[in-house]
């Protein structure tokens, strides 16, 4: 009898454990994501290379809003969020977080990330509630050359806020002052990650940018569409969208299609 069970045990099993395994890892995270559960680790295998004076600069999108920069034997991470397990040999010599919310701040993540040592710096509400007492708060529109043991990277902190977008009347839900974007020079290459926000002036009168990253996740920041007028105001060589869960980046790489000084590169964020 014992065996029967077994046996009928398996032709159960047998089949729920293929369907199991054929699910792609991505539908697994995606799904883990909208019920809130724990998603899989970060394992990123794709990065494009960009030739900087300081050699190769490695651009990986790890999820959501969260990116990962190497050059040299340094690596720089912006809004580490999830679990960074599987990414022990590419911990942080620097970590940029641009707000308070759960998808950009989360201090478990970015410990688990840092090199002994890290610089990590947030705008002063981030370094208030992230709770790494060697974390370094960097106002809205400050500027400074962060020292990593073999480079000096130069760090410019951009505002980000809502202009129109709020969950109620007279509310914003980026409100200005709280968070920012970053400009990072590596290898004289002006990277611009612009946290969330919508296209504020001080984005717009942004100049000589080599690669930006701009968000697109509604009712948050902006429409694929009002991304691309964003670029287009500051014209950055090649752009990325990122934070688009819910929006098509095919969109916002149509709309800037006739623009031929400004490069649209549509990567897996999700
Ligand atoms: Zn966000």
């Amino acid at each position: 009898m014992k065996n029967r069970h077994t046996k009928l045990g398996l032709w159960v099993i047998a089949p729920l454990l293929l369907a199991i395994a054929l699910i792609p890892a991505r539908s697994i995270r995606e799904a883990a994501a909208q019920q809130g559960d724990a998603a899989p680790p970060h394992n990123p295998t794709v990065s494009d290379v960009i030739e900087t004076t300081a050699g190769d600069l490695r651009i990986t999108p790890v999820g959501h809003a969260s990116i990962m920069f190497e050059i040299g034997e340094r690596a720089i991470h912006v809004d580490p969020v999830g679990d960074y397990s599987e990414m022990r040999n590419r911990r942080a010599d620097l970590i940029l977080i641009t707000d308070i919310h759960g998808d950009h701040m989360n201090a478990e993540s970015a410990r688990s990330i840092a090199k002994v040592g890290a610089v990590v710096i947030g705008p002063p509400d981030v370094y208030r509630s992230l709770g790494i007492p060697t974390a370094i708060a960097y106002a809205n529109g400050e500027t400074s050359l962060v020292n990593l043991p073999d480079m000096g990277v130069p760090i410019e902190t951009v505002p980000a806020y809502n202009l129109t977008r709020g969950p109620s009347e007279g509310e914003l839900y980026h409100p200005q002052g709280r968070g920012q974007g970053y400009i990072i020079t590596l290898g004289e290459r002006r990277i611009f990650v612009s946290g969330d926000t919508e296209c504020v002036p001080e984005i717009q009168a942004l100049e000589n940018i080599d690669v930006a990253f701009l968000p697109m996740n509604l009712p948050f920041t902006m429409t694929p569409e009002e991304a691309a007028d964003c670029a287009k105001a500051f014209r950055p060589s090649i752009v990325y969208p990122y934070h688009y869960r819910g929006q098509d980046p095919q969109v916002f790489a149509d709309a800037l299609a006739a623009e031929s000084d400004i490069e649209v590169r549509l990567r897996e964020w999700y």
